[in-house]
């Protein structure tokens, strides 16, 4: 799936991005960064989603007592965001591949002009063979207002730039029948032909995470209605991407009809 699509959006999670200490794991972007650049060798264009800005943040100042409070989240954020996309930057630059920020908002996908805006930019970056890499705005984002996790903001991205395929890593290796991290019996589902069909317990998210399967669920659903594949697979999998291309991971494939 991965080896014949041709516009790619590469989501990673909070889980996925940090370490268990709660750090930034610079191992899996530099893993990343590599793996993007054989895609782009293959003639793919690469879209990344990513999380990360607030534990970039805590990493990067952790002295702050009150940052559990909203104004010192997005501190933190505004913090992280740098040293996070310093972090791509350095890696990218490896493979001469140039990066460029986007920091979008839920509002951003609701009005005309900000959508087209958007695409432009998108289109612009990856044809002059930039990496667009995207994260929420948090910033100017309010609770009503927050898309509240990447996997939404993910398939949104997906869906007004056209991809053929999202790939969501996560720390899991796909979708279960329950939730593996309390139940040791859970099953993997490899193929979902019909998401309508699926019924699982969601469970809820771990420490960092903010979504959940519920929201990767969603982002399914938003992509497979667009006619965009999904898949989701573990990013704690070293060359996971690699791995995916050759067709060598057990993953869960959200077949578009
Ligand atoms: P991320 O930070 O990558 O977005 P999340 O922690 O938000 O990851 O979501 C992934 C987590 O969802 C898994 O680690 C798992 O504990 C939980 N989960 C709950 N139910 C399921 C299920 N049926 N299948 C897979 N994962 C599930």
């Amino acid at each position: 799936m991965l080896a014949n699509a041709k516009k790619i959006v590469i989501k990673i999670g909070s889980n996925t991005i940090s370490n268990s200490k709660g750090f930034i794991n610079e191992h899996f972007i530099k893993n990343l960064c590599e793996e993007v650049a054989f895609l782009k060798q293959k003639g793919k264009e690469v879209v990344i989603v990513t999380s990360g800005a607030k534990i970039s943040g805590i990493s990067a100042i952790n002295k702050w007592s009150r940052k559990s409070d909203m104004n010192y989240k997005q501190a933190l954020c505004a913090i992280g965001q740098v040293r996070l996309l310093n972090s791509y930057d350095k890696y990218f630059a490896e493979y001469g591949i140039n990066i460029g920020q986007i920091l979008l908002t839920m509002d951003d996908f609701l009005v005309d002009d900000r959508i087209l805006n958007i695409r432009n930019t998108l289109f612009t970056l990856i044809d002059e063979g930039v990496v667009p890499i995207i994260n929420e705005n948090d910033t100017v984002c309010v609770k009503e207002l927050k898309i509240g996790d990447n996997d939404t903001l993910a398939a949104h991205t997906a869906m007004i730039w056209n991809a053929d395929l999202l790939i969501i890593l996560s720390d899991i290796e796909g979708l279960y029948d329950k939730n593996p991290k309390e139940y040791v019996d859970a099953k993997l589902i490899e193929v979902v032909a019909n998401i309508d069909d699926i019924d699982v317990d969601e469970g809820i998210a771990n420490e960092f995470g903010t979504g959940g399967i519920k929201t990767k669920l969603d982002a399914a659903r938003i992509c497979n209605n667009y006619e965009i594949d999904m898949i989701l697979a573990s990013g704690k999998e070293e060359d996971v991407l690699l791995k995916l291309y050759e067709n060598k991971l057990a993953c869960t494939y959200f077949k578009s009809n």
